[in-house]
């Protein structure tokens, strides 16, 4: 159906969508667009790829089954996934990119019209970008497997650190080098299949030990780094498939993922390299127990809803910092209602964003605009952090790491030195969860025990309804 000439116009005309859909989604009243771009984008995309002149006549059915199948499964998945597990999700994404990835270089390789027509230095490159391509999909592969286990709490958030691990891992690199010239070396597809799979198997363990060694704290930059890594294996499949927009779209993936672990490492005040290295946050400044509580340091003081709609009642200026907590209770919506309420009644109310807030980039913007909060009152933490002096009242939902003073205070805690919204510079702060269980990167937070720090116990949504009732009675 797509002429040679038309397939490219196509693919031209989507490369220059998903760049507007990339510049949308750079801000949040734009976003909508921005994936509305992406959305044509890829529908001109595939509709260019399936019906174009790469596509013979007898293999249309396998792709249309095939992407009835995975549609249906995409589907269901994304009608059927809670909001707090939207970062497992796009970790599991990911691993199939890396997946198909390495399935296509292992296709590629085996199938001998792929490699049809390559001589001499031509044949050299397609050999590289095969052995590239696995070796990028294999690692994109288990490293998301092993941190979708990580974000869904399957795998424990502590880094795993084997004796000599950096040996270890440039041990791994110099035998994928070695194996890579022998597999170049190889004259017959069964020669080269094995050092492949060696190299794959390398590729493999290299991912798995990689995100096993990043501690809890350090998971934001692991997930951007991560969605980086799926944009170069689709690049390494174009490169295999000779598929120009696939090259394109994977580079602009890859370089967008870069830069957002770039501005991840940034907000969290490290360096990219020591993340990569692994072994943040293995030493706690209060070891948490099993059960992940973290031990009583200190007197807290607990309030009810009726006193913090008392407090609140009083107040002129309100800041509100949502966490992970609030994604869990769905708590943004109540959230919303009490901000409207307050806003009539004459108090500045103001969202403080932590660029790690939640446990995705982005997370908690999206739950308030899905509240529609107003844009122009969420404030990120930068904005806000010298006006916490002047603020009545903060009350801190769900949230635990993003404001923790010890990243401050205390040079041994695992999270030293990353930066946090001030709230215990507020007159009153109040913090809203059901225990005093530690956060994600599993340390104790000085704040609750602080004079002028409150604590509503109890699971956000619940205790924000009473309080709006209170707040109206
Ligand atoms: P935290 O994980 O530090 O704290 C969340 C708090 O919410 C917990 O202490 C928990 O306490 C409370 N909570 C859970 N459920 C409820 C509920 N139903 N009602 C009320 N409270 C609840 O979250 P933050 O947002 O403060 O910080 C994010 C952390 O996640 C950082 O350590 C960051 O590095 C990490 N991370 C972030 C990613 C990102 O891209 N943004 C990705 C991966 C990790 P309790 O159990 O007592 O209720």
């Amino acid at each position: 159906m797509f002429t040679t000439e038309l397939a490219t116009v196509s693919y031209i005309g989507a490369t220059i969508l998903f760049i507007l859909s990339l510049g949308g989604l750079s801000n949040q009243q734009t976003a909508l667009r921005g994936n509305l771009y992406g959305m044509i984008g890829m529908t001109i995309a595939v509709l260019a790829t399936v019906f174009g002149p790469q596509v013979t006549g007898a293999g249309l059915p396998w792709i249309i089954g095939a992407m009835v199948l995975g549609g249906g499964i995409g589907l269901y998945a994304a009608r059927t996934v809670q909001m707090t597990q939207m970062p497992e999700l796009v970790a599991l994404m990911h691993s199939m990119v890396g997946l198909a990835a390495m399935l296509v270089g292992f296709s590629t390789f085996i199938d001998p019209e792929a490699s049809k027509g390559f001589v001499g230095a031509a044949k050299s490159i397609h050999e590289m970008e095969i052995y590239v391509g696995i070796l990028i999909g294999a690692v994109t592969f288990s490293g998301s497997i092993i941190a979708f286990g990580k974000l869904s709490g399957r795998i424990g958030g502590n880094p795993l650190l084997l004796p000599g691990r950096h040996w270890l891992n440039l041990a791994g690199l110099l035998v994928v080098i070695w194996f890579g010239r022998e597999f170049m070396n190889a004259h017959t597809i069964a020669d080269g299949m094995v050092p492949l799979m060696v190299m794959t198997v390398i590729a493999l363990l290299f991912g798995i030990h990689m995100v096993m060694a990043i501690g809890g704290a350090d998971m934001p930059v692991v997930v951007s780094m991560l969605n980086s890594y799926s944009g170069w294996a689709a690049a390494a499949t174009g490169f295999m498939l000779s598929n120009d927009l696939l090259i394109v779209t994977g580079a602009l993936v890859g370089s967008s993922g870069a830069i957002l672990s770039y501005i991840m490492c940034n907000a969290m005040n490290r360096s990219f390299i020591s993340v990569i290295a692994g072994g943040f946050g293995t030493t706690s400044a209060t070891p948490k127990p099993a059960d992940g509580a973290a031990q009583p340091a200190g007197e807290v003081v607990p309030v009810n809803a009726l006193e913090t709609a008392e407090l609140l009642r009083e107040a002129k200026s309100v800041v509100i910092v949502p966490g992970y907590g609030m994604a869990v209770a769905q708590a943004q919506h109540t959230v919303f209602e009490i901000t409207k309420f307050l806003r009539e009644k004459g108090v500045n109310v103001r969202f403080g964003i932590h660029p790690v807030a939640g446990r995705m980039p982005g997370h908690m913007n999206v739950l308030l605009a899905e509240a529609k909060v107003p844009y122009d009152i969420v404030f990120e933490m930068d904005e806000l952090n010298d006006d916490f002096p002047k603020t009545d009242v903060v009350m801190v939902i769900g949230a635990n790491d993003i404001v923790n003073p010890a990243a401050q205070d205390d040079p041994t805690s695992p999270i030293a030195g990353m930066p946090v919204l001030e709230v215990w510079k507020a007159k009153t702060s109040i913090v809203m969860k059901r225990s005093m269980a530690s956060g994600y990167a599993g340390v104790d937070n000085p704040l609750f025990y602080k004079d002028n720090n409150r604590m509503l116990f109890g699971d956000a949504k619940k205790m924000l309804d009473e309080v709006f009732i209170a707040l109206k009675a």
